[in-house]
């Protein structure tokens, strides 16, 4: 059961290869920062590889209000007998702007934020911030903002207490309190307008908006504006091996997806690729993977190929589709090593990492993969050279997570999870391993070849 870093069996060629598909990956983790840029992003590409609207067509494709797409390549099988599903999610956790978040204090222009998702509050602070996401207008248009990514734009931040005036206020309280959630409060401005007595600064921000964006502060109440670090994906480490960028939670799975999926010729098995929203808060919502929308789809699909697409139709196929249940994993941090029991953990540069189960305490709330399933899998990832490891996330009663694992095993259907590893997931700054990426890439075209 003794492994070993993937690198080690990887030639020259390989290594190039690697290198080279990391360079495209880096791209889409600063194109597409948030699920709505994700959207953008996926449905470029699958236009480029000839998937179509149009739901009789091989290649078809669907976006759910701009933050969902679902992409299938009809195979030479009968659907009936199920697909091969993989699923990423293309949210991660940020700062929401609240829907009236502007007001000024201390000659400071200031907005307040509502965090989403799963973040360690004191690693927001202090660090360049960028806002990107959407202003629906009165009249209905939309006005895409995206402000701190380009060379010369400004960035945003938040403010940290100076530690020569923390210790009372903070230095002595539990990590998790030291930044309270209502103190996530982004700093945006501090000129005056001039000739204004009441909230000058506020004054002058507003009428930036407005002149730059045609935008009012009521306009605030229909937008949906994320604030997410102001960093570009880089490499990491002296040889280049790892990436450090904002967002791999879970973009390390859905770009080597969206490759994979892509480049499917002729399978077999129907093949589908989800890249759902909201899984950081639970999948809830229209846009997350428990809404009917995967149904929407596949009723449209199976009219498309001109069956009846009736309600039992739509179950059996889900009854016996296999998936992957694409995201990442805590890899062993070299500091911590502590929270993780290292016989049964996962490891950066071992390659994709298969968990039967998530969950905590008790395995609650995870779906548990069938041994049969994880025997099928592993079988493929061995047959087929995939540079894989098992692992689970951190020792048991230590804490936990869960994925969409369970929200898609409701059908019946096999899906185990499986994906990278990471270090510093959740963080502004996550790093993964370029292997292990591109071995993902590897391991959902394997499957999708079945
Ligand atoms: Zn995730």
């Amino acid at each position: 059961m003794q492994r070993q870093s993937g690198w080690r069996s990887k030639s020259k060629q390989d290594i190039k290869a690697i290198y080279d598909f990391s360079e495209r990956y880096k791209d889409f983790l600063d194109r597409a920062k948030t699920e709505r840029e994700a959207v953008r992003c996926i449905t470029e590409a699958l236009t480029g590889s000839g998937f179509d609207l149009d739901p009789s067509q091989e290649r078809v494709f669907a976006v759910n209000r701009n933050k969902t797409v679902m992409a299938f390549v009809r195979g030479s099988s009968d659907i009936i007998e199920g697909l091969n599903v993989v699923v990423a999610h293309i949210d991660a956790p940020r700062l929401d702007l609240k829907q009236n978040p502007l007001y000024e204090d201390v000659d400071l222009a200031l907005l307040r934020t509502h965090y989403y998702g799963g973040i360690k509050k004191y690693q927001w602070v202090a660090c360049p911030l960028a806002i990107h996401g959407v202003v629906i207008k009165a009249d209905g248009r939309t006005v895409d903002i995206c402000i701190g990514e380009g060379g010369d734009d400004p960035v945003f931040m938040i403010d940290d207490l100076l530690p020569h005036l923390s210790h009372r206020t903070q230095d002595g309280k539990k990590l998790s309190e030291a930044i309270e959630g209502e103190k996530l409060i982004v700093l945006f401005g501090s000129l005056p307008l001039a000739g204004t007595e009441k909230e000058p600064v506020k004054q002058y921000i507003l009428k930036m908006l407005e002149d730059k964006y045609g935008m009012t502060e009521d306009d605030f109440i229909t937008a949906e504006l994320e604030v997410v670090p102001a960093f570009k994906a880089r490499d990491v480490g002296l040889d280049r091996s790892m990436i450090g960028a904002y967002g791999q939670d879970d973009r390390a799975s859905a770009y080597p997806l969206l490759e994979a999926i892509c480049r499917v010729k002729g399978p077999r098995r129907n093949c589908l690729a989800i890249f759902a929203d909201k899984e950081e808060i639970g999948s809830e919502g229209s846009t997350g993977i428990q809404s009917y929308f995967l149904k929407v789809f596949l009723d449209d699909i199976v009219n498309g190929m001109g069956l009846k697409a009736d309600e039992s139709v739509i179950r059996k196929v889900l009854y016996d589709s296999k998936a992957l249940s694409a995201d990442v994993n805590g890899a062993v941090n070299p500091t911590f090593q502590e929270v993780h029991e290292k016989q049964n953990a996962s490891y950066l540069g071992r390659g994709i990492c298969l968990t039967k189960f998530t969950g905590h305490r008790g395995k609650t709330g995870a779906s548990d993969a069938n041994a049969e399933y994880v025997a099928e899998v592993v079988r493929l990832f061995n047959d087929t050279g995939i540079v894989w490891q098992t692992g689970e996330l951190g020792r048991v009663d230590e804490g936990g997570g869960g994925t969409v694992a369970k929200h898609l095993a409701v059908y019946g259907m096999d899906i185990i999870d499986c994906g990278p590893a990471l270090l510093a997931m959740h963080s502004p700054y996550e790093i993964s391993s370029k292997l292990d990426i591109y071995e993902c890439y590897r391991a959902f075209s394997a499957f999708y070849a079945v």
